[in-house]
């Protein structure tokens, strides 16, 4: 038997490196991706929607999901609760379907003690220049958040090495064919083939991975 877990892509950026956006994109180029609709207790900005891009959540809420245990993993960032929903993430692996994340460095830390083979993905600006002005372009966050945000962003930042891959994001069309690649060589991995090719492989008497 071929096991096989779906791909658990996670990306991880300071805020306005554009990974949403990235993200997004890249949804529309491939909807066979699910991505994971984190809770937050954050309030919404200007045309986000509830159950779109986040289900936002009062803070008591967010508590009892956390002490119910239905959060793969939570963290505090920028002063607000963020979470990822565990249900949904477990069905979609088990069922061998690919999900992605977009979370802070410290929830894909999480994440990594639950899927070990979870893929991290950090998504950088080409300068901190280029990340202020993004965020300022942007134009959905008070200037206070703005400042909030570039402050944490060096702190973010320090954490890349924990991920297997590093995007910059300079010219946009670029950054988003090396996103698709990323998932299309996860896809051809020895696990991932082997489980949506399992007759193949068993027909050609290939053992499983040890
Ligand atoms: P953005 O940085 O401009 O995309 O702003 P957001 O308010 O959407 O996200 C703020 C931070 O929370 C980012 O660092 C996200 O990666 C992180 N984040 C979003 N959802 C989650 C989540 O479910 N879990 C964790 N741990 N972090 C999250
Ligand atoms: P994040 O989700 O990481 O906070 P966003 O996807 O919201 O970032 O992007 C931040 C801003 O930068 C958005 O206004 C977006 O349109 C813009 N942006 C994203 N990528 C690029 C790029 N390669 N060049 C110029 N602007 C970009
Ligand atoms: P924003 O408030 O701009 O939408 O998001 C700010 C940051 O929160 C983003 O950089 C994003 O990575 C992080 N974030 C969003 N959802 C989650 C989540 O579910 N878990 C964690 N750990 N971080 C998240």
């Amino acid at each position: 038997m071929y096991a096989n877990p779906g791909n658990v892509f996670m990306v991880v950026a300071p805020s306005g490196a554009g990974k949403s956006s990235l993200v997004k994109a890249l949804l529309q180029q491939d909807p066979s991706i699910e991505l994971s609709i984190s809770c937050t207790t954050r309030a919404p900005r200007p045309g986000e929607e509830d159950g779109r891009e986040y289900r936002f959540v009062s803070v008591d809420e967010f508590k009892r999901m956390r002490d119910e245990q239905n959060l793969l993993e939570w963290a505090e960032v920028h002063g607000n609760f963020y979470g990822t929903p565990r249900d949904r993430i477990d069905l979609a692996t088990r069922e061998g379907r690919d999900v992605l994340l977009e979370i802070d460095w410290q929830g894909a830390r999480q994440v990594k003690q639950r899927f070990p083979a979870a893929i991290g993905i950090f998504v950088l600006p080409p300068s901190i220049e280029e990340l202020e002005s993004r965020l300022k372009a942007r134009g959905q966050d008070a200037p206070q958040v703005i400042a909030r945000r570039l402050m944490a962003a060096g702190g973010e930042i320090a954490h890349a090495p924990e991920c297997e891959y590093v995007i910059i994001n300079q010219e946009f069309s670029v950054a988003l064919s090396e996103l698709m690649q990323i998932v299309s060589s996860a896809r051809l991995r020895f696990s991932s083939q082997a489980a949506r090719h399992a007759e193949l492989f068993a027909q050609l008497g290939i053992p499983a991975e040890h």
